[in-house]
């Protein structure tokens, strides 16, 4: 197809509507019709990209395989779609005008007042566009963060605008909104959707489809009324209830007709509707698996599940394709001791050792890794979990008790966690830790290698500190082996207690490649283990 389709979604009533997941949704259903397709975000805030930003902020840091590090819903993207996305796929106000402030230093715009209209939307449809004309994909679907009216959002929508009047059904536009139950009354309300999209009007948007988020089901009359009163037809208004999982939303949306209706307004054919027969394998395995499988999740982000989505999401799929309902249960790692890990974890299969930054909360880490180890219970390490791991052993097996990483200490005289080389002289935070995809060799005498059955790997990384090498043969000989080693800097990726059953820690982060259809499968192997145990 030599055209690119652009589909841009907007939410409007409320935050939080989910806008990640339709747009993932709307993705899968096209590309289940072989479309070539990718998914972006647009985030409005000033930051260049979210890897400065707290997770109570903004949930997890998610990276790409080109280093990227990324809104959470990029990890949705690749998670229903089973593609990768690269930087291209997220993008902040702050880089919008970075971009442009430096073209401007350099005298691209000389004699020009640069302006937010046409030099910074020019810029925002740039990057729209880059991927219709550089990547060649069918369908670009632009997911534009936050809602409707903020002051932020205002050059996107403008964007929007131009870009429909520019490309004409080639461009279409989906907002999604909130329909509440007003208890007292016993009613539906959809005036704050006529709000919404009175308000997306007024910036010049009409947007051609609706899709309601409700927590019940839409009746036809209130469906039509919105229809009316919103200026779209009525096969464009959909409806979005709650699930008891994400991942059935493209199934009920293929049931409303939603890729038919987007493929008649762009000029496409329609087709055969797609059977997505592995997606609804999955999700009927997921319906049928009746015993559970607990873990536990320790890290110091506990009240907020968005920290650790895409650890959420890995195990979920691991589980699924064992046959399990995953149950998860949040430990506090502030909160953990000798005293109480015992009956903290009773009743749970298998604990992961969350990644992380700083101080706080680590000593429950070493807590939970040192009872783990001992008690044989499956063990996953990730990133800092791993640093754990190693600084755990090298206390209490080794025998070196002022052991750490230089993260925590830098004076202490067994440093078996170190910084890694080329990190000492960096002094800027954003965009400047160990980032994306790289090699390691797997060991085909491990663990680790019975979870991946070959020896070459690719895994995404972001961190500074490393394991030292120094200590590595004190480690292998008292059973703490280094079974993933990267081939050009021989750093350590992989450790793992061979002799237990499922003790292995990650310098990488899994988490970011496992996808509904391709669970991964350290995951898988950590979720057999649990169930085994
Ligand atoms: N803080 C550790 C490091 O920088 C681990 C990072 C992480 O868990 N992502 O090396």
């Amino acid at each position: 197809m030599a055209e690119t389709r652009y589909i841009f979604v907007t939410g409007g009533v409320a935050s939080s509507l989910g806008k990640g997941i339709i747009s993932s949704s709307i993705g899968k259903l096209l590309q289940s019709r072989g479309y070539k397709v990718t998914i972006q975000k647009f985030d409005p805030y000033i930051n260049i990209d979210p890897g400065t930003l707290n997770p109570y902020e903004h949930g997890e840091c998610y990276v790409t395989v080109d280093g990227h590090e990324a809104d959470l819903d990029l990890g949705h993207y690749e998670r229903f779609l089973g593609i990768q996305t690269t930087k291209a796929n997220n993008i902040t106000t702050g880089r919008i005008y970075n971009n442009v402030i430096k073209k401007e230093r350099k005298g691209d715009y000389l004699g020009k007042t640069i302006q937010v209209i046409p030099h910074i939307t020019d810029e925002i449809i740039r990057n729209i566009q880059l991927l219709g004309n550089k990547y060649k994909f069918d369908f670009v679907i632009t997911e534009i963060g936050g809602t409707v009216g903020d002051i932020e959002s205002l050059p996107y929508l403008e964007s929007i605008r131009q870009m429909k009047r520019r490309l004409g059904k080639n461009a279409i536009s989906v907002h999604l909104t909130y329909v509440p139950f007003l208890a007292a009354a016993k009613e539906l309300k959809t005036k704050p959707t006529q709000h919404s999209v009175k308000e997306l009007q007024s910036f010049g948007v009409q947007p051609d489809i609706l899709v309601l988020r409700s927590e019940h089901k839409l009746n036809d009359t209130l469906k039509k009324k919105v229809a009316l009163f919103c200026n779209v037809s009525d096969s464009a208004v959909i409806e979005s209830v709650d699930m008891p999982t994400i991942y059935e939303v493209p199934i009920r949306m293929q049931e409303q007709g939603l890729d038919e209706t987007i493929l008649k307004m762009v000029g496409l054919p329609i087709g055969k509707r797609p059977e997505m027969k592995e997606w609804r394998e999955f999700l009927a395995r997921r319906d049928a698996a009746k015993s559970t499988v607990n873990i536990a999740l320790v890290g110091k982000y506990v009240q907020l599940q968005d920290a650790y989505k895409s650890i959420l999401e890995s195990l979920s799929h691991a589980a699924t394709h064992n046959d399990r309902k995953l149950e998860v249960t949040y430990l506090n790692s502030e909160q953990l001791t000798d005293e109480n890990i015992s009956e903290k974890l009773e009743g749970i299969d298998g604990v992961v050792i969350c990644p992380g930054f700083g101080q706080r909360g680590i000593t429950g880490k070493y807590v939970a890794a040192k009872y783990t180890r001992m008690h044989n219970l499956p063990t996953f390490g990730i990133c800092l979990g791993m640093q754990c791991m190693a600084i755990e052993f090298a206390r209490n097996v080794l025998g070196y008790a002022d052991a750490n990483s230089t993260e925590m200490d830098d004076q202490t005289a067994h440093n078996v966690i170190d910084i890694m080389e080329e990190q000492k002289s960096i002094t800027n935070m954003g965009g400047t830790m160990r980032l994306g995809a790289y090699e390691c060799t797997v060991d085909t005498n491990s663990k680790t290698f019975e979870a991946y059955q070959t020896t070459s790997i690719q895994e995404r990384h972001r961190h500074r500190y490393e394991f030292n090498n120094k200590y590595r043969e004190r480690f292998e000989k008292k059973g703490m082996r280094c079974v993933g080693v990267n081939p050009d800097s021989d750093l350590v990726e992989i450790i793992e207690i061979s002799d237990l059953k499922f003790y292995i820690g990650t310098q990488f982060h899994p988490e970011y490649s496992s996808t509904v259809l391709k669970p991964h499968p350290l995951f898988l192997s950590f979720i057999k283990a649990a169930i085994n145990k």
